[in-house]
């Protein structure tokens, strides 16, 4: 049995004829990017997260960029992300002109609050909670960090749409929520796409002309800005995917749930649900010391594996001018040799499933 990490094409089955008919009408109407589409997908995200607005934008990581952009972080500035992220979490802390700082991880993946606090410098203005594998970060402890210092705190939620924080979704926490709609995430344009999420009236109004070239009307501009806009055809795409969203998160949880019952009795680390958290699975990451004859028995059986992310983002060659070296962020480091992604995507089937678990008991006996 073939087990492939991740086949995009499947999602859309059920849904091509509402796709190609939205563009159908859209080539008629000619409204390619922002417009009517685009104020319908972002309300409907806004009432998803429970924010008074969202924003659509280019991509995730102009996400963070331009939400940094708006609460004036620049040159001089320390932000505190997490080194096991996807790079975008720091790149675009350095690309705002400001430091990435990077504080360890726990064992779930996400920011542990107290080396947070001790990364807190001067120069911090703000802390990006990554919401990593689709499991809420501590949030309670990262909002009462950034009450008692006062600083910013961002949500990179890019790998996280939908999931909870207690009776809170993921994006309504933070003073911004920051998404990626980019193909591989649990939402997916059929190209690049980004969210951002907020109940600030005004941060929302100077972020509406920051992704449009500073236009605070068609032909009135307030300030120089970038173009970061989503395609309407993108929005068009995302409000027929956005019905399928609970559906295909509740299946990730389920694929999730399986693996967990199947695996529970191995000497590997599984993820694990809180009891005050819903997790929406972007990935299922097991930890094992036997990682890389584990990945390679698993390929000799069709079942193919990945691993989120093989080079800590502080050890990465852009990141050498910051002065990290191997050793700092021993969790994170050590999580980089025993991780491993498992196949996790809503169109799996049972058998795929079993097949996995079954091959994963096999290795380990
Ligand atoms: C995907 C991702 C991003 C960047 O999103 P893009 O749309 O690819 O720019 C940022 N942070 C995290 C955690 C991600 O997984």
């Amino acid at each position: 049995m073939k087990v492939p990490y991740i086949h995009l094409g499947l999602q859309h089955q059920h849904i091509k004829k509402d796709i190609l008919k939205s563009i159908e009408t859209l080539l008629d109407n000619g409204q390619f990017i922002l417009g009517e589409e685009t104020k319908k997908f972002e309300s409907r995200f806004a009432t998803l997260c429970g924010t008074k607005h969202a924003l659509g934008v280019a991509n995730g990581t102009d996400a963070l960029f331009l939400s940094m952009l708006a609460l004036g972080i620049g040159k001089g500035d320390e932000v505190i992300t997490a080194p096991n992220s996807f790079l975008a979490s720091a790149s675009s802390v350095a690309l705002i002109g400001a430091t990435p700082v990077f504080a360890d991880v726990r064992d779930d993946f996400n920011l542990d609050p107290v080396k947070v606090e001790k990364a807190i410098t001067a120069q911090t203005k703000a802390i990006i909670a990554v919401h990593l594998t689709g499991r809420p970060a501590p949030m309670d402890e990262l909002c009462a960090l950034a009450k008692k210092h006062n600083l910013f705190l961002i949500e990179d939620a890019a790998q996280a749409i939908g999931a909870k924080y207690k009776d809170k979704v993921v994006g309504s926490m933070g003073i911004t929520g920051c998404f990626s709609l980019h193909p591989l995430k649990n939402l997916a344009a059929c190209g690049d796409g980004g969210v951002i999420t907020t109940n600030d009236d005004k941060i929302y109004q100077h972020l509406s002309k920051a992704r449009n070239h500073g236009l605070k009307s068609r032909d009135e501009c307030e300030f120089w800005s970038y173009n970061s806009r989503i395609d309407n055809l993108q929005s068009a795409i995302l409000n027929i995917k956005l019905n399928e969203l609970d559906k295909w998160n509740n299946r990730r949880r389920e694929i999730a749930s399986i693996y967990q019952d199947k695996l529970k009795d191995l000497d590997l680390i599984l993820p694990a649900d809180k009891s005050h958290e819903k997790a929406v699975y972007h990935t299922f990451i097991i930890q094992t010391s036997k990682r890389n004859q584990l990945q390679k028995f698993l390929l000799e059986h069709e079942i193919e594996t990945k691993i989120h992310y093989p080079i800590a983002i502080h050890l990465q060659e852009a990141a050498k001018y910051l002065g990290y070296k191997k050793g700092d962020f021993p969790i994170t480091e050590k999580q980089t040799d025993f991780i491993l992604s498992l196949p996790v995507y809503p169109e799996l089937n049972s058998e795929q499933v079993n097949y996995v678990s079954k091959k994963i008991i096999e290795f380990f006996k």
